[in-house]
């Protein structure tokens, strides 16, 4: 037995409007905006199903749940990240860890962190050390800096089993 490795990337920005708040990484998040979506608009779980989905180079989160689609209005985003691990465990793949940042100016996202990495954990089926969260803000410039917007990158490993066999 040896191990293959993929790594695969996301990014994602969802516009800030006026609302009482939003999800991230499955956390609510009380604010006094909210992130607009077609989805719930969680901007971190779309990141990070879009960096499992690319490492294993299964296309993206609008492949799996086009936002023409009526059926995705309001759509959970933790279900489309459970369907995305599902689609990827199932060519073999399992999650060896991933590094999330997020970019907010406001609210602060440093109290949420904690929990944020549990649930993505948990979603992922993985112990909350695999998990990294970094939180930073747009210094004031920029579409974050002035919160008009909140943005994520994601990176993430998986890793399969492959038999000596395939090699030849
Ligand atoms: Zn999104």
């Amino acid at each position: 037995m040896e191990n293959d490795y993929r790594v695969g990337l996301g990014h994602d920005t969802h516009r800030l409007v006026p609302g009482t708040g939003f999800l991230l990484g499955g956390i609510a998040i009380s604010h006094d905006r909210t992130l607009y979506g077609h989805s719930d608009a969680d901007v971190l779980l779309h990141t990070v199903t879009d960096a499992v989905l690319g490492a294993a180079a299964l296309g993206d989160i609008g492949d799996l749940f086009p936002d023409t689609d009526p059926v995705n209005r309001g759509r959970d985003s933790a279900q489309m990240l459970r369907t995305a691990l599902e689609e990827v465990v199932r060519t073999g793949w399992t999650v060896v860890n991933l590094d999330c940042i997020v970019f907010a100016q406001r609210p602060k996202i440093g109290p949420y962190k904690d929990q944020i990495r549990r649930r993505i954990a948990e979603l992922l089926e993985i112990a909350p050390d695999r998990v990294g969260i970094k939180a930073k803000t747009g210094e004031h410039v920029g579409p974050i800096g002035r919160e008009e917007a909140v943005s994520c990158e994601a990176i993430v490993l998986l890793k399969r089993e492959i038999m000596l066999a395939e090699h030849r």
